[in-house]
């Protein structure tokens, strides 16, 4: 396996809508290094139609975690692309102690130190009211929210103009709730694990989508 060169390596973790998708896609241009979020690779195998795909997207539409093994193997192989040699931005893994467990092994090997891991907090009863009101253009992927963050004009994408917009099936109370369990029990654990490696840092998410970049920014002193 051939050694990375060193770049920025940086986890965003945090609770379903705590924004950090929404925050990765904007850190990707200021680094100009690739956002790798596991929902978004599986959501793309779910929308193949194969036998795993649709495993897939059962899992995920109620909430569920897809099993370890399947997702440690997916990153695996996406960090070893060409456009990871200078760093990346995690979205979403790891999501688990073993998930944590398997990507220090695998920088380890690559002899690649993370940066950070960025807690994004935000409260459940925020979460819930961004989550329920989130959609995006169907076309770009721009992401919106009803009350929020509304496209300047009705129907109509600011960034590339799309006139059709989605929302995931995911994103709905009672899945939401189940997403939130899962967190508590199984993402959380992740958390006391990066801060005994001196890797946390924690920003408070409830602040506008900019403010929330400026203090990931001063965390990572970019
Ligand atoms: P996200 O787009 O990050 O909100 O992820 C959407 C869904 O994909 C999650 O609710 C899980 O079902 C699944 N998923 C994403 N990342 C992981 C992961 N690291 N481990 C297990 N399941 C994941």
């Amino acid at each position: 396996m051939p050694n990375l060169k060193k770049g920025i390596y940086v986890v965003l973790t945090g609770a379903p809508g705590c924004g950090k998708g929404t925050q990765a896609r904007l850190l990707k241009e200021r680094l100009g290094i690739p956002h790798l979020s596991t929902g978004e690779m599986l959501r793309a195998e779910g929308h193949t139609g194969s036998e795993l795909g649709l495993k897939i997207k059962a899992l995920i539409d109620k909430g569920n975690l897809v099993p370890d093994e399947m997702i440690i193997d997916m990153l695996k192989n996406r960090i070893e692309k060409d456009d990871c040699q200078n760093g990346f931005i995690l979205d979403g893994f790891p999501r688990t102690l073993p998930q944590a467990e398997a990507l220090d092994e695998l920088l380890k090997e690559k002899n690649i130190t993370l940066d950070a891991v960025i807690e994004i907090q935000v409260p459940d009863e925020i979460i819930m009211e961004r989550i329920l009101g989130r959609y995006a253009c169907m076309k770009c992927g721009q992401g919106y929210h009803d009350k929020y963050q509304k496209p300047k004009v009705y129907g109509v994408c600011d960034t590339c103009g799309g006139t059709e917009f989605y929302r995931r099936i995911d994103d709905n109370r009672t899945t939401v709730q189940n997403r939130l369990v899962n967190y508590r029990a199984l993402t959380y654990p992740t958390i006391p694990y990066f801060e005994k490696e001196g890797l946390l840092k924690c920003v408070d998410g409830t602040g506008s989508i900019e403010a929330v970049a400026n203090k990931i920014d001063s965390v990572l002193g970019v």
